[in-house]
């Protein structure tokens, strides 16, 4: 369970019961404390059971923090990775993190192990990818053109937040390109030292909880354990739509080395 820590200036996240409320479309964050308790992913899978489904399968990890740092990637296979993960980290070495991994596409028949339809928004888009790395990996702080719910299938992980207008100066913003997300170019903890710092909130989440992250929010998450995480950006087709084709032109002239070609999260 998390707790709010009053010196940050921290304060608490509504939790609600029903997974009616995402329908409404709320404008802050909500926690779903527990919803997927009982669902087979949460009860079932382990990174022995992960690895054993594919250990040659091969993998691309992202080392270290690249929303604010250096973009690194680093090749392993499944089977490697998920037994790295259940060893004791190698002081010193940043983390080595397997992010945005299309865990459905590959095992599509770990999806009778979920209740999407408890999550989501009828007529919803969703795009599902998984998040798997060892305590300490870390997303830095950004926010993202699309509403997100995260669903913590194994471990432990922590989210700070902060509104949309968190983020008042240019100066605050990193140039790094990202196709689907603004990127800050400080941290929260950043965030947390100014005197004129707007409400934050941090949440942890255990197996079985989802965490609801509207479009616009600012949040910087951390592993306080080797976690499994499921991560479903979601909205309507038109909204989702109007998404890909705004962002699409851009992404197509980064692509072609035209724009932010190194400095962006998608080239090392
Ligand atoms: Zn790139």
């Amino acid at each position: 369970m998390w707790s709010p820590r009053p010196e940050c200036g921290l304060v608490g996240l509504r939790t609600v019961e029903s997974e009616a409320m995402i329908g409404e479309r709320p404008r802050e964050p909500l926690v779903l404390r527990g919803i997927g308790a009982s669902w087979a992913a949460v009860r079932h899978w382990s990174f022995a059971h992960l690895a054993s489904l594919a250990p040659s399968l091969p993998v691309e990890l992202v080392v270290g923090n690249r929303e604010i740092g250096r973009t690194r990637f680093a090749s392993s296979t499944l089977g490697d990775y998920l037994c790295e993960l259940a060893s004791p980290p190698v002081d010193g070495a940043p983390p080595r993190y397997l992010k945005e991994f299309e865990l459905l596409s590959h095992f599509p028949h770990l999806r009778r192990d979920l209740r999407p339809d408890l999550l989501f928004p009828r007529r919803s888009i969703v795009a599902s990818s998984a998040w798997i790395g060892p305590a300490q990996a870390r997303t830095g702080l950004h926010c993202d053109r699309l509403d997100n719910i995260a669903m913590l299938v194994a471990g432990r992980k922590r989210f700070h937040l902060a509104p949309p207008d968190a983020l008042r100066s240019p100066d605050d913003l990193s140039g790094k390109y990202d196709r689907w997300a603004t990127l800050a170019r400080i941290s929260f903890q950043d965030l947390a030292a100014r005197d004129d710092a707007v409400p934050l909130q941090v949440v942890d989440l255990l197996p079985g909880d989802a965490l609801f992250v509207p479009a616009g929010w600012w949040h910087e998450v951390v592993n306080l354990e080797a976690s499994i995480l499921l991560s479903g950006f979601f909205g309507s087709r038109r909204r989702v739509i109007g998404q890909w084709l705004r962002t699409g032109a851009v992404h197509a002239t980064h692509v072609a080395g035209l724009w932010r070609r190194g400095h962006c999260t998608c080239h090392g």
